[in-house]
């Protein structure tokens, strides 16, 4: 039915579809349908979520080993309190006081609405919700519904949403934020231009507008850029939306790698490693094949060591490179692949000749630490199969479910991308620079250098949290006007424009899988844990090129492709951006931190018989007390530095909370 919330409009001679509502929220993860219920709770009704899929993205499509969620502690006699907590994350260095505070205030609220919908995170017969302890984590934390925690979550809060009746637009990708001036100077969020993706040969139908005044954008983690990648093949990312409306980038050097296996994405931790596989490489064509690390670990029993620590030490850091540490494994998986270019495997069904002797497992081969968790969980036992199915039996059919034989076929293996850990940066309402547009989830960049194991699924939680009570106490006016978006919407005209004229021209047209392709390897030799001043100047010189080629006269040939073309450029922009956060960090001094090693002709190779191209330095903390952030407008990057926004002082009197609370100062 058409009405005032539902027309068409005639905008560069295509017919394109409005939709009215107060807040669209982009993105179907956990994060995005959790904004979507907080906000729906609360009283608000005209709200949609559009989604390119509603059952893409990582939270549906992920797990790992023992997937972890972050949460204040809900058992035991340990003390625990939300400054604690909010301690632990600010630790992680580059991290602002406020939103740690905020992701630690809202860790119970967010974890137990999550046990109210039904995720099965584990009790006691008491009722206690039992932790562990995650990385980076100086109590039990932790917790887990199983390898697929994420998905849990997601399917039920999708649940949730439709039982609401919450409008979900299914099959419908954002390509541009749309933007106006704000009152008093900057600038806002007026909505969001989308694609119908089942409508895509209906130039009428193709289009459509979602005025709104408030857009949460919870697109999820950039992960179309990297090549070598555990993140869903389906999750691309979205973060150049953001990037282009004028929204700046905050700690964008910082993500996490890690060992994964290529067939099928999933991460090689916890008892993956503890299994103790035989690491191999083989030339391209299978031949020649060769326990590599054996070359470079001159004692079996630190070698071994160093594929058990593995388990827990997962991602790639560059402080546990030396002294035979687990992340020197990364290190010669990206020598062997890149450098010597052949291809590397785990193998379950043998073990690595080190760990034999006469033919049997030795286990007083392995370190103390090693050799009694092997003990203790009785797996002890004859080939790493046999200890994976003795300690961990699920993991052996995750991978059988796939069509994978853990006893019969090799697992390729890479260094790969699993998280962005920053992203488009927010306030302490997870607002951005952009009035009204609220990036939370992966997309938003509140974490820093290190983050407690699983802290990102409750901040993903908590940024729904934040948002919401803001709209609902701030930002309540109706959808913007046809009149208000004709006069104050820019770059919508622009953006229906691009995809139009990349249909209307001649020329040949673009090859948008080897574009895609071009990017992710670019991004994966020269950003991702090994990186090098030079590597980010020429990556990025390549990357301003493709991305004034996309900008420019991209040509596409049939109307199927417009999805991939936007989602092409986005990636292109997203690309740029983050090379050159890379090569400012790098131009300032900055060292290797979090997960990724820079190059230093002048430092300290790992282990001696490495070329010198791994010779790298540390950065030791010294920029952790600082947060970089990048502007792009009008093809330029600019980047600042600032200060992280301290933790706040204490602010717990109760009739003065009460009070500010009542009025609603609370919510400035
Ligand atoms: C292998 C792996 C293991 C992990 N393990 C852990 C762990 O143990 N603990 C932990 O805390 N975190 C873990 N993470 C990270 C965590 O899973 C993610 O950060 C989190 O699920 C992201 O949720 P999200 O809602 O922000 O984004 P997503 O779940 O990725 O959702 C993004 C949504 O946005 C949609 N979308 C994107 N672009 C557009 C567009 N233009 N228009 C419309 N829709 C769009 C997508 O389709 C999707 O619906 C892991 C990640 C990986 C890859």
């Amino acid at each position: 039915m058409l009405d005032e919330n539902s027309y068409f409009m005639a905008i560069e001679g295509v017919r394109v579809r409005i939709r009215r509502f107060n807040t669209v929220v982009v993105g179907s993860g956990a994060a995005g349908l959790n904004a979507a219920e907080c906000l729906w709770q609360g009283g608000e009704r005209r709200l949609a979520v559009i989604s390119e899929g509603l059952t893409l993205g990582t939270s549906r499509n992920t797990g790992s080993d023992k997937q972890t969620y972050y949460k204040l502690t809900a058992c035991g006699e340990e003390g625990d309190s939300v400054r604690r907590m909010a301690r632990a994350i600010f630790d992680g260095g580059a991290v602002d006081g406020d939103t740690a505070l905020a992701e630690a205030a809202l860790s119970s609220r967010c974890f137990f609405r999550l046990v109210e919908l039904g995720v099965p995170f584990p009790h006691n017969v008491h009722g206690e919700y039992v932790g562990y302890k995650t990385d980076h984590d100086p109590l039990r934390r932790g917790t887990s519904g199983g390898p697929l925690t994420s998905k849990y979550m997601q399917e039920r809060l999708l649940q949730a949403a439709r039982d609401q009746g919450i409008p979900l637009f299914d099959r419908t990708q954002a390509v541009e934020i749309l933007i106006g001036e704000a009152p008093g100077g900057g600038k806002r969020a007026l909505g969001v231009l989308a694609l119908d993706l089942e409508r895509l040969d209906d130039r009428d139908r193709r289009y459509v507008v979602f005025p709104a005044r408030n857009v949460i954008l919870a697109t999820g983690g950039e992960a179309g850029m990297y090549e070598a990648s555990v993140y869903p093949p389906e999750q691309v990312g979205s973060t150049g939306l953001a990037f282009r409306a004028g929204a700046r980038g905050k700690n964008l050097t910082e993500s996490q790698f890690g060992l994964a296996s290529v067939k099928f994405r999933w991460n090689l931790s916890g008892t993956y490693q503890q299994a103790l596989p035989r690491y191999l490489s083989s030339a391209p064509d299978g031949g020649d094949e060769r326990e590599f690390l054996d070359e470079f670990f001159p004692n079996p029993g630190q070698m071994l060591d160093a594929i058990f620590l593995k388990g827990y030490q997962w991602p790639f850091d560059p402080r546990k490179t030396a002294g035979f540490g687990s992340s020197l494994i990364d290190i010669l998986v990206y020598h062997e692949t890149v450098c010597r270019g052949r291809k590397v495997y785990l193998d379950y069904a043998r073990n690595p000749s080190r760990l034999e002797s006469g033919g049997r497992p030795d286990f007083s081969r392995l370190g103390p630490e090693a050799r009694e968790y092997l003990a203790n969980s009785e797996a002890c036992l004859d080939t790493p199969l046999d200890r994976l199915g003795k300690m961990n039996p699920a993991a052996i059919k995750l991978y059988l479910d796939h069509g994978i034989e853990l006893g019969r076929e090799w697992l390729e293996i890479a260094v790969a991308a699993q998280h962005n850990n920053g992203g488009v940066a927010g306030d302490r309402w997870w607002q951005s620079e952009i009035r009204r547009l609220f990036p939370i989830g992966e997309v938003n960049g509140s974490h820093g250098v290190y983050r407690p194991g699983g802290a990102a699924l409750n901040a993903g939680q908590a940024g729904g949290l934040r948002a919401a009570p803001y709209i609902l106490h701030n930002c309540r006016e109706d959808a913007p006007t046809r009149e208000e978006l004709e006069k104050e919407a820019k770059n919508l005209a622009a953006a229906i424009a691009y995809g139009e004229a990349a249909l209307s021209r001649s020329e040949t047209p673009l090859d948008l899988p080897g574009e895609r392709q071009a990017i992710g390897r670019r991004m994966s030799r020269q950003a991702a844990h090994i990186r090098s001043a030079d590597g980010a100047a020429q990556a990025l010189a390549e990357a301003a090129e493709q991305l004034e080629r996309l900008e420019g006269a991209a040509a596409i040939s049939e109307p199927a492709q417009l999805g991939s073309l936007y989602q092409l450029r986005d990636l292109a922009l997203c690309q740029y951006v983050y090379l050159f956060a890379i090569q400012d960090y790098i131009g300032r001094g900055g060292g290797g931190r979090g997960s990724f090693m820079v190059r230093d002709p002048a430092g300290d190779k790992p282990v001696p018989g490495l070329p010198d191209l791994f010779a790298h330095r540390l950065d030791g903390g010294r920029l952790a007390g600082l947060i970089q952030e990048i502007a792009w407008s009008a093809g330029r990057c600019q980047a600042y530095w600032r200060p992280v926004r301290p933790l706040p002082p204490e602010a717990d009197w109760f009739e003065t909370v009460w009070r500010d609370y009542v009025s609603g100062e609370v919510f400035s």
